[in-house]
């Protein structure tokens, strides 16, 4: 017989039918009742067990066991659940010793042990939540720019252009470590190289997707990007996926609101399609918030979070004004933050999260940075010190957006590149779209783990991606 997924079982509330259903048992009560999960849904089925079946079968029900049954679908006596099956026939696809599975061996496994049995922790309801929520915004980002006319652009993941992160990135080499072939200067050779150059992994695809805008009007890329930053936060991976809009004829205005307009639509999205797994976390949530002491509990559950933040207007404002704000805010004051506090600094995770968190209490969108600390590719401000720079924090994340306006003017661009020392021969693919046919363009990186982290309600960012890599740390 052909399998039926569980969720269609139990969304269906019809009965009286055969089914074949196939699954991993999440439990096994009274040598009679078997939780089936499949991972089609939060939900378990249950199947109701013959009291004369071979006691041997039954032994091999175990946790993490996976079996194939087939039944008839019937209306449930017990509370809790509409429908079960009511077992034909069972046959044990995969023995699962319960001495021996990690999930069975402890009682409430951790966030942390579990990210030590990563290739398992799909298995929990916890992380089949998170992935199936992961899968459902990565649609909805898809659809939100397929419904807007844009293109996705598929950029490379092998770069040459070194513009951005340099001293951030991974070499990408077939040359042997051992012994590379040498250039006259005693360095490596790396015409010898694959490429006949250096090349390393892309830390965005900004600059390509630039190439693409200038021609398609709107595009998006959405793919893996590398850092090899070494920062151990809760916020970054070496590995992590980024979607990155751009689109001509934007300004930074149209920027802000084509960023603040997706995000809302995938809260939306999640919302409407996923509340089962949204349900859960909430709960899972409210759960750890009262281990928590009053004050640092947060003052909203996850989906009245995300509700809020889809109804209410981001709060748009300068980093003039953020700068202010924070001057004149009691945490400055009691001297609560550890980075100090002037015009010109890189705003800080506690600066960013103040702003948030304590001072606006909802997403803020702020604009306007010093040019000294961001890209080279910013617009730059008549006023000569600030750029058109928009970076989105978000409560609980700080950064999870950023972006700008792009210089489009030849001549203000290349003069800030040898300001920065970049080369701009080698660059020279990069400003003909200045050279060209230029027009003024727009556009921004939204981390995907940083929107999921946001969306589910996780702290840790290794707990939002199924196979985390982070310094020293790229298992399984
Ligand atoms: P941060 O200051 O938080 O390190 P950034 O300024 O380096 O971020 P951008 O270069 O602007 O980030 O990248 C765009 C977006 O990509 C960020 O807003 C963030 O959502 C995400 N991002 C950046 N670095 C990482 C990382 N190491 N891991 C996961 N997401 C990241
Ligand atoms: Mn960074």
């Amino acid at each position: 017989m052909k399998r039926t997924k569980i969720k269609d079982i139990l969304l269906n509330d019809s009965f009286d039918y055969k089914v074949n259903v196939k699954g991993w048992v999440r439990s096994f009560r009274n040598n009679q009742f078997v939780a089936l999960n499949d991972g089609s849904c939060m939900g378990n089925l249950q199947i109701v067990i013959e009291l004369n079946t071979d006691e041997t079968l039954l032994k091999r029900i175990t946790n993490g066991a996976s079996i194939s049954v087939d039944g008839m679908v019937v209306q449930s006596q017990g509370k809790g659940q509409k429908v079960e099956v009511k077992a034909d026939s069972i046959e044990i696809l995969g023995d699962c010793d319960p001495e021996k599975f990690p999930l069975q061996l402890k009682n409430k496994p951790s966030l942390e042990y579990l990210r030590e049995v990563a290739h398992l922790r799909f298995r929990t309801n916890t992380f089949s939540a998170i992935f199936r929520l992961r899968h459902s915004l990565a649609y909805a980002i898809h659809k939100f720019f397929n419904d807007r006319g844009f293109v996705y652009l598929h950029t490379p993941i092998i770069t040459a252009s070194d513009a951005e992160g340099a001293g951030e990135m991974f070499r990408v080499s077939t040359l042997p470590f051992e012994n590379p072939p040498r250039d006259e200067d005693g360095g490596v050779n790396y015409k010898e190289d694959f490429f006949g150059r250096c090349t390393n992994l892309t830390v965005s695809g900004q600059l390509e997707a630039e190439l693409g805008a200038m021609a398609l009007s709107e595009v998006y890329t959405f793919g893996p990007t590398f850092r090899a930053e070494n920062s151990n936060t809760p916020r970054h991976l070496a590995e992590f996926w980024m979607i990155e809009p751009e689109v001509a004829f934007n300004d930074i205005y149209d920027n802000m609101d084509l960023a603040e307009d997706l995000l809302k639509y995938v809260i939306e999205y999640s919302l409407a399609h996923n509340k089962e797994d949204l349900d859960f976390l909430n709960q899972r949530l409210i759960e750890e918030e009262k281990l928590k002491p009053m004050n640092e509990r947060s003052e909203m559950a996850l989906i009245e979070k995300l509700e809020f933040v889809l109804h209410n207007k981001f709060e748009r404002i300068t980093y003039t004004e953020a700068i202010n704000i924070l001057l004149e805010s009691p945490a400055y004051k009691k001297k609560k933050f550890q980075y100090d506090v002037k015009w010109g600094i890189d705003l800080q995770s506690e600066h960013e999260r103040y702003l948030v968190e304590k001072h606006f209490k909802k997403p803020v969108i702020v604009t306007g940075y010093p040019k000294d600390i961001k890209a080279f590719y910013m617009r730059q401000n008549d006023d000569g010190k600030t750029v058109a720079a928009m970076d989105i924090l978000a409560p609980g994340i700080g950064e999870i957006v950023g972006g700008s306006q792009r210089e489009e003017r030849l001549d203000k661009l290349t003069e800030r590149m040898h300001e920065m020392h970049i080369p701009t021969d080698e660059m020279y693919w990069y400003l003909d779209t200045r050279r060209f046919g230029a027009v003024p363009h727009a556009g921004f990186g939204l981390g995907f783990e940083r929107l999921v982290l946001f969306i589910t309600g996780m702290t840790n960012i290794r707990d939002v991606i199924p196979f985390p890599r982070t310094p020293k740390n790229a298992d399984f």
